[in-house]
Formats: C-alpha cells, sequence, structure tokens
C-alpha cells in the first residue's frame, strides 16, 4: 500500500496522518472529512521555491488556489512564501481576508467582471494576467478612472496541449482561453496594451494542461513564448521581465501514476528559457509557475463512514458512504481514479473488491470502481488518499447535504480549517414564499 507524506500507521493498526490517528479525527470531527498534511504541503512548496533558489533564478512560485482555498490554506502559503493566484472575486475576497500580501497576488480568469477588476486595483494585487480583448477594453477604462497603475501579463495560447502522457501541438488552439499566438491576435493585444498609461506589460502567460508527467510539453511552450518575446524585443524593443508558465505538474493517485519530482519540471523550464536568452540575446526573465493540485492534492485526504452495502451476484459488491460526489465530483466529472483503505484496518490485508459508491442520487455517484480493500463493515472509516486538490473546492450541496469539515494536521496536532456545514446554514439564504396566488 503506498502511503503520502506523514501518513502512517499505528500500533491499533489504523492510518495516521500527521501523526494524529484518522480514526480518531473521524470521531471527533464526524465524516465526510477532509484531512490536510501541512508537512506535505509545505515540502511541496519547498521543494518548487528552493530549486530555482539553488539555480539562482528569481522566480515567484504561485499557488493556484483554486485547487483547494480557505482562509487557513492561504495562511499556509503566505508562511511558505507561496504567491497566490486567484480565478474569482470570492477568491480573492478571500485571500485578502486571509491577510495574505496583496503584491502577490495573481488574478486569472476569462471573464473577469467590472466588479472583480475594481476589488483587484482597490486591494492592489500585483498582477492581472489578462485574457482576452474585452478585458484590455475594462482595464483601460477602470486603471484611468482610478488613475491608477496596474501590471498584468498576457495569456497566450501556444498551440501546445499537454495531457497526463503526452502533448499535441495545434497550429490554432481551440481554448476559450487566451490570446492565440499564433493567428496575430497576440499582437494586437500587445499593441493595445503597451504605451497605456496605468497598464505596465510584465510579459507572457500561458498554461497547457493539467496532471502532467513530462517535461516536452512546458519546454516547447517556454520555447514558443520565447520565440515572440525576442520578435516583441527585435520590433517594438520591449523588456520582458516576467514569464510564467503555469501549472499542471503530475501527482500520483494511483500507481499507473508516475510523477516527477518539482525540481526536473523546474530545472527544465530554466534550461529552455535560459538557452534562448543567449540564442536571442535577451535577459532573463523572472520564471513564475503556478502549481495548484501538486501543492495540495496528495497532502488531502478523504475519510468516510462505511454503511450500506449491496450485492450484484455475480458482478460486483458495492459498499456506500456518506458523502461521494458532493464532496469529491472528480470521478463523476472525469473519470478520475483513486486508491484507498479502511483507517480502522488499515494494517490487514486487501483481499476484498468492492465500489465504492456515494450517497448521492446520481447512478454515477461512484467514487471508486473496484477498489482493493481490507473486508468492510458498516461503521468502518474509509479513507480515499490524494482529494486535497479540487475535491472541497468543487464540493456542492447537492441533494442539500451539508458540506465536510476540513481539519489540518502537522505533528502530533490538529486543527477545524472549515466548519462542518450544519442543516440550518443550507437553508440559510432560503427565502420564504411570499407571492400572493392571483395578485
Ligand atoms: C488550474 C490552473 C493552474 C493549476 O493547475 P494544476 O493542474 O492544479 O497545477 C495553474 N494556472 C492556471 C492558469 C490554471 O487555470
Amino acid at each position: 500500500m503506498h502511503l503520502y507524506g506523514t501518513q502512517n500507521i499505528n500500533e491499533n493498526g489504523h492510518l495516521t496522518i500527521g501523526g494524529v490517528d484518522a480514526v480518531e479525527l473521524a470521531n471527533s470531527y464526524g465524516t465526510p472529512l477532509f484531512v490536510y498534511d501541512l508537512e506535505l504541503v509545505r515540502k511541496r512548496a519547498r521543494g518548487f521555491i528552493g530549486t530555482f533558489q539553488k539555480l539562482g533564478v528569481k522566480a515567484e512560485v504561485a499557488y493556484a488556489s483554486k485547487a483547494f482555498s480557505c482562509v487557513a490554506m492561504y495562511q499556509v502559503a503566505q508562511e511558505e512564501n507561496l504567491s497566490l493566484d486567484v480565478v474569482s472575486g470570492g477568491e480573492l475576497y478571500t485571500a485578502i481576508k486571509s491577510g495574505f500580501p496583496a503584491e502577490r497576488i495573481h488574478f486569472h480568469g476569462n471573464n473577469k467582471s467590472y466588479a472583480e477588476l475594481e476589488l483587484a486595483f482597490d486591494t492592489k494585487i500585483g498582477c492581472i494576467v489578462v485574457d482576452n480583448f474585452y478585458e484590455i477594453a475594462l482595464l483601460k477604462e477602470i486603471s484611468e478612472a482610478k488613475q491608477q497603475p496596474m501590471s498584468i501579463l498576457l495569456r497566450v495560447t501556444p498551440g501546445v496541449e499537454a495531457h497526463t502522457h503526452d502533448f499535441i501541438t495545434t497550429g490554432q488552439a481551440d481554448s476559450k482561453f487566451g490570446f492565440d499566438l499564433n493567428n496575430g491576435q497576440a499582437d494586437e493585444a500587445f499593441q493595445k496594451v503597451t504605451d497605456h498609461e496605468y497598464l505596465q506589460l510584465l510579459g507572457l502567460h500561458c498554461h497547457i494542461g493539467s496532471q502532467i508527467f513530462e517535461t516536452d510539453g512546458f519546454s516547447l511552450a517556454a520555447e514558443k513564448l520565447m520565440q515572440k518575446i525576442g520578435e516583441w524585443k527585435e520590433k517594438y524593443n520591449f523588456e520582458c521581465t516576467v514569464l510564467n508558465l503555469g501549472g499542471g505538474f503530475g501527482i500520483r493517485y494511483t500507481e499507473e501514476d508516475r510523477p516527477l519530482e518539482p525540481q526536473v519540471y523546474v530545472e527544465e523550464m530554466i534550461k529552455t528559457v535560459q538557452s534562448h536568452c543567449a540564442q536571442l540575446n535577451l535577459t532573463m526573465p523572472e520564471i513564475w509557475i503556478e502549481p495548484g493540485r501538486s501543492l495540495v492534492g496528495d497532502a488531502g485526504t478523504s475519510l468516510y463512514t462505511i454503511g450500506s452495502r449491496k450485492t450484484v451476484p455475480d458482478i460486483r459488491e458495492y459498499i456506500a458512504v456518506d458523502g461521494g460526489m458532493s464532496d469529491n465530483i472528480r470521478p463523476a466529472l472525469y473519470d478520475a481514479k483513486y486508491e484507498a483503505v479502511i483507517a480502522n484496518k488499515a494494517n490487514e490485508e486487501k483481499n476484498s473488491t468492492y465500489t465504492v459508491a456515494g450517497k448521492l442520487c446520481e447512478s454515477g455517484d461512484k467514487l471508486i470502481v473496484d477498489a482493493s480493500l481490507q473486508s468492510a463493515e458498516p461503521g468502518d472509516i474509509l479513507a480515499i488518499f490524494c482529494t486535497g486538490a479540487y475535491g472541497y473546492s468543487m464540493a456542492s450541496n447537492y441533494n442539500r447535504v451539508p458540506r465536510p469539515a476540513v481539519v489540518f494536521v502537522e505533528g502530533g496536532h490538529h486543527q477545524l480549517a472549515i466548519k462542518r456545514e450544519s442543516y440550518e446554514d443550507i437553508v440559510q439564504n432560503d427565502l420564504p414564499l411570499t407571492l400572493q396566488k392571483g395578485e
């Protein structure tokens, strides 16, 4: 069985995380419960940041916080000297509330509203990653009205799309994000933002995909961006100070996944950029990256209580847990795979196969198909590994199920980071019917 970070098995045969017994966590906080191993989050962050430092390259490692955002998580990111990506007014608001330094916040999104952009100006964030021509118009309007400068990057689509085990190059990237690098859109955007009184173009951004296990896609994307930067340098004497190569670094969910160490991606990117700088006679820009999943994914574990069971003779055995697609939609949404263990039987042999069903009213609400597990009984605590990214952050109240609690563990200590929702929370925005029939 593969354990992650500080996970271990104690003398009672229970799974422990951060030195805390997972079964005790389930008992004291209830289930479903997300447990985050802070030591592992810190280790991942230091892996990225340390590599840039070792190689003497100026960088910002921005936590793509859509993977998992809450006040306490933003405080961990701040402690680890990460920068922050936000993609909505809500994430920006949360970040500011957490006390995160605004100058290290970067704002993404393909349809930022006027109000969201105003909030970015008012809170004086460090950088807006500009996605489209409409946004350029809004930014000019807002910056002029406020007479306030703003640093920007242009998000471009380089025609490189990376998938888990390969990448494809397309002449024209069919993406809802960014300016196409190959059809003149990026050049047009450049023309529109340079020499503006308040908008300060730092450089280019791209994000080529997610759960990527190879470095080739990043190198190729970096190469395409550097060529454009070289072209703008030659034609317009543009000095690029920031090259943001996005996130998407893959993690291990199951034994099929073979992730690379953070430093491998970073070293490869740096090599590519340095060689192009030398070739094109450019000054080395700062390199920014945006890991989301690879900072928090394998640091998160979901705990559930096993309840009902159903045998479909000769086909499969279902066990059902007290959560499901409402706290982890990834299996239903994109057929994501996970491994699990029965936390109170972690030292017993995995001699059974079950399909783990959720409790939501949807046939597709299965968390793991054919999970290899210890023999299960009602009341057992099921731990599903690697649910730290895009789990809680995509949670919903489907079926009016309250969203789970989130607990942080480290060095034998634990604390609540997000309270479990109550039924009262669920109805708090509901209003009684007041329209009168026939009036
Ligand atoms: C989602 C996203 C990321 C993070 O992706 P991960 O796969 O979680 O690392 C980074 N940058 C941008 C622009 C994104 O949209």
